[in-house]
């Protein structure tokens, strides 16, 4: 068993940072809102501290599952970030989706103070996170990710090394290009299926177990047709993954025009007010 610190405990981070100390990790959790470090702590096995650097003294691992770039950069390398804390040899993984630049950047740091970093970030959503089944695709030394996967194991269904540092994040990015087309398709269809005057619940009984179906339909399809909307991934956090994913397109010379059209439509939901809906919430704009 190890001595962990977990660093943001949202709708991610709160479960995922349960799940180790059910394991019997030693944890010690911090968030920017200490009323949830409290309510963590209220819950499980382990203690809170009040900043990052704090929490990741001692830690042989240091997990964080924050927002964005500069979230990350602010709980790792900010004044009383967890770098600053760390003793030569810990590995930092981070579950956060973030670009690959700004992890190969925090990286090269790591490594500068004697320290270890994995970039881990996650797919499955809020369920996922809850029930300890998470895709997790990492970027980093082969001998770092061996250290943090036995770890990760905790919450994953499966794990994998997909490169060096930064690939784990483009992997990511091509998770989140998947979903984009594959969410605008499912919502043209559903409310193509309600103009048409059909049950989509019982076409989708019938086309999801062909060639269209997927997890998307399988399991948003009956919210999606009720308008129900409050499952988990935000369009806000999918606007800043698909940002990320256009801004690395333009850097590597790949073409993504349905991911740049879809990134569209979800700004469409922004300003009818969606922002904090989930991503099924895409079927809006067509009804
Ligand atoms: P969330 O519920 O909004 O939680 C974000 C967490 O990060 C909170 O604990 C927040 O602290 C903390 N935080 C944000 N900015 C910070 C800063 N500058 N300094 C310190 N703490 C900061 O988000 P989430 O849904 O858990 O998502 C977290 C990450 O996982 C995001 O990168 C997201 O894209 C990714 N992700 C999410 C899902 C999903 O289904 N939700 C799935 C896969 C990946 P406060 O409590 O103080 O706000």
């Amino acid at each position: 068993m190890a001595k962990v610190a977990f660093l943001g405990l949202g709708v991610m981070g709160f479960p995922m940072a349960g799940h180790l100390a059910a394991k019997g990790h030693e944890v010690t959790v911090y968030n920017r809102t200490p009323a949830k470090a409290e309510a963590w702590v209220a819950r499980h096995k382990g203690r809170a501290a009040v900043t990052p650097r704090e929490a990741a003294t001692g830690a042989e691992f240091v997990m964080a599952c924050v927002g964005n770039d500069d979230d990350l950069a602010q709980v790792a390398t900010g004044p009383d970030g967890a770098f600053s804390g760390m003793g030569k040899g810990a590995v930092f993984i981070d579950h956060t989706t973030v670009s690959a630049t700004i992890t190969r950047k925090l990286a090269a740091e790591a490594t500068a103070l004697g320290l270890h970093f994995v970039d881990a970030p996650v797919s499955g959503g809020q369920a996922g996170a809850e029930n300890g089944q998470l895709s997790i695709m990492c970027g980093g030394s082969p001998e770092d990710y061996a250290k943090a996967e036995p770890v990760m194991a905790a919450y994953a269904r499966i794990c994998r090394l997909i490169g060096e540092s930064g690939a784990g994040q483009l992997a990511k990015m091509m998770n989140q290009i998947c979903i984009a087309g594959l969410m605008q398709g499912l919502s043209e269809a559903l409310a193509f299926g309600q103009k048409a005057g059909l049950d989509g619940e019982k076409v989708v009984e019938v086309i999801s177990q062909g060639a269209a179906g997927s997890w998307q339909m399988v399991n948003r399809h009956k919210t999606m047709l009720q308008d129900k909307f409050d499952f988990g991934f935000a369009v806000d956090w999918m606007r800043k993954d698909l940002g990320i994913c256009l801004q690395t397109a333009d850097e590597i010379g790949a073409r993504l025009p349905v991911t740049a059209l879809v990134d569209q439509f979800y700004k469409d939901v922004q300003l009818m007010g969606g922002g904090r809906n989930d991503t099924s919430s895409l079927i809006r704009r067509l009804k």
